[in-house]
């Protein structure tokens, strides 16, 4: 699993999704029937450079201000995830720049809308934007807790996103799927044309087979 970290730390970079010393990615892995431990990327340097060695492992805190100082600042949102979705294997927050972008433009909206594009319905479902809490507060912690187990792929006002899922390969789709879809929004809103959603029939029958999906990023 660290080197599918490390791996994943590489891709978001190319992308331009992890500026400096920018987001945070960590892993669960049950050691035996009892102990989860965490591995985590540690705070202030570039993800790309890290090596199996610098990643921090620690048993899995029973509360979200309990962790080692050198893990990432932003671990209390790890740990919230961890704590509220059982499913999680994997945690991923960075900064794509188009959603961060749309969420700048969208202040007022509460969800990245859903109603235009249906790959956004089939892959994720909904798409949560939080309110703006402090990067690394235990605020933004309780305030993303709100939203889980229901929702994998979160978008952070101001700030970036959140994603979590069974693998890697599933949260980077995720992001993918984020920054995709506020991009192609950004440019279709900047026609000025007025942009025409999906019908309630259209709506229904997509929701049936998300539905049929399941909680799962495609
Ligand atoms: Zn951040």
């Amino acid at each position: 699993m660290s080197s599918q970290l490390l791996k994943a730390a590489k891709k978001l970079t190319k992308k331009g999704f992890l500026v400096g010393i920018d987001g945070n990615l960590s892993f669960r892995l049950q050691k035996n029937k009892t102990q989860d431990f965490l591995t985590l990327t540690p705070s202030g340097v570039e993800k790309a450079k890290l090596k199996k060695t610098d990643l921090i492992e620690f048993q899995q805190p029973v509360n979200t201000s309990d962790y080692p100082a050198s893990a990432s600042s932003e671990t209390p949102m790890h740990l919230a995830v961890y704590q509220n979705c059982p499913q999680a294997q994997v945690v991923i927050h960075a900064h794509p720049p188009q959603v961060v972008a749309w969420s700048l433009v969208h202040l007022d909206q509460d969800f990245l809308p859903i109603n235009y594009l249906s790959e956004l319905i089939l892959a994720t479902g909904p798409v949560p934007h939080v309110p703006f809490e402090l990067p690394g507060s235990q605020t933004l912690a309780q305030r993303i807790s709100t939203y889980l187990p229901k929702h994998q792929c979160l978008i952070l006002a101001r700030h970036g996103v959140l994603v979590w899922g069974k693998s890697f390969e599933e949260a980077l789709r995720g992001i993918d799927r984020l920054d995709y879809t506020c991009g192609v929004y950004l440019q279709a809103e900047s026609t000025g044309r007025k942009l025409e959603p999906l019908n309630s029939i259209q709506m229904k029958e997509l929701q049936k087979i998300r539905n049929k999906i399941g909680q799962q990023i495609l």
